[in-house]
């Protein structure tokens, strides 16, 4: 049996008029998942913990967090198709606009115009002996690595996450004078940066089209190379990853999975999901275990908004999980479940438990429905996203033995 495990980012929420949009949703082919298969609910970290998607993807695939994470920058990095060596500090950055001394917005407006090239001009840049490399990821996200001992991630943000404030300076979070000189480089970095983006020929032209100006950088979640062993060592399984949100990639990536990315695949509600679904049975052919993932739910989540949320559960519903069922179900177990809850209600992640629900050599349970309340009755009952690999090889047959 192959293993193919679906994650709709945040998809879990709570109530709102008395159904969570999971449970509000015309999906019947989740359902059926629910129905043939084994359902339960699980918390990804632990119960209680709020997670990120890159410390809930690491628990999922069998790291623990606590251990392991060093922060974003890193993942961010991996990702974006860079690679960290031993001491580098990475940091993920936004390209964000700075009016009268204050943040007028943290994402440029979102418009794209000129921002590659701007990334550019930050690329290569050196600081008291520390080489900045910059490359813009998707949008106005972008990472940055420090490169040059002795450098520490134990700084702060330069990111205060909240508008009509400056930017923060970087302090360092612990007594390590390494940290303060890392900090002390982010800041110059900070101010050089400013200077460079205020005059750039593109910003006077986002001005004209009346864009916003992407003039100054705003970093947060520094840290180290991740020590982290392979998915294959740790399994002696190859996986490969279907995603297009550079995070999740990241992660991916820093534990040796394949990626594949798909054209048209934003991580977005408009994502092109389909292609997605296609290139998921494609990589089933000859990969033992294929990971997909999908962040539309998690951008409706943020947004607050209910209905966008309830629609894009349905088009996963119609045009990943049908046409996925239609050609993968026989030989293969197949888990669906989210990374992380994020309830409309508080736009942020939670730590309510999520549904999961696993179809393949399974004891069927008596749930019918994939949803929060209804896969809390399930036999899988309640468990830790830690285990999760671990209890879908048993179910494809992939799993050793311990003991004699
Ligand atoms: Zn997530
Ligand atoms: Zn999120």
């Amino acid at each position: 049996m192959k293993s193919l495990l679906i994650i709709c980012d945040g998809m879990g929420d709570r109530l709102t008029d008395g159904k969570t949009p999971l449970e509000a949703a015309l999906k019947p082919n989740m359902d059926s998942i629910a129905k043939e298969g084994i359902t339960g609910i699980m918390d990804t970290v632990r119960m209680g913990t709020r997670p990120g998607s890159d410390t809930a993807h690491l628990s999922l695939f069998g790291y623990d967090p606590f251990k392991t994470y060093t922060g974003r920058g890193p993942f961010e990095a991996y990702g974006a198709g860079l690679d960290l060596r031993e001491g580098d500090v990475a940091v993920r950055c936004n390209l964000a606009t700075l009016r009268n001394g204050n943040i007028a917005d943290r994402r440029a407006g979102r418009d794209e115009f000129g921002l590659e090239q701007l990334a550019r001009e930050l690329d290569g840049i050196e600081i008291d002996n520390v080489k900045i490399v910059f490359k813009r990821c998707r949008g106005h996200r972008a990472v940055l690595i420090l490169k040059g001992k002795p450098l520490s991630p134990a700084i702060s943000d330069t990111d205060p996450e909240k508008l009509n404030t400056p930017p923060a300076k970087s302090i360092p979070t612990d007594n390590n004078p390494d940290s303060k000189r890392t900090a002390d480089i982010l800041n110059k970095f900070t101010e050089m940066s400013q200077k460079i983006l205020i005059s750039h020929e593109v910003n006077k032209e986002r001005i004209k089209r009346g864009d916003l100006p992407a003039n100054i950088v705003l970093a947060r979640g520094a840290g180290t190379k991740p020590k982290l062993p392979s998915f294959e060592s740790r399994y002696g399984i190859k996986g490969v990853c279907v995603s297009a949100t550079s995070l999740i990639i990241g992660v991916c990536r820093a534990i040796g999975m394949d990626i594949i990315e798909v054209k048209g695949a934003t991580g977005h509600v408009d994502s092109d999901i389909k292609k997605k679904a296609e290139a998921t049975v494609n990589a089933l052919r000859d990969h033992d275990f294929v990971f997909l993932h999908i962040k539309g739910t998690d951008e409706a989540s943020h947004d607050g908004d209910f209905d966008s949320k309830k629609k894009m559960i349905e088009r996963i519903d119609r045009e990943v999980i049908g046409p996925v069922l239609d050609k993968v179900k026989k030989d293969t177990t197949i888990a669906l479940t989210a990374d992380h809850s994020t309830p409309v209600g508080i736009r942020q992640h939670s730590a309510d438990p999520i549904p999961i629900a696993i179809l393949g050599d399974v004891r069927t349970d008596s749930v019918k429905r994939f949803g929060e309340r209804d896969c809390a009755r399930g036999d899988l009952n309640r468990i830790c996203g830690r285990y999760l690999m671990d209890i879908i090889f048993d179910i494809s047959d992939k799993a050793k033995l311990f003991g004699a």
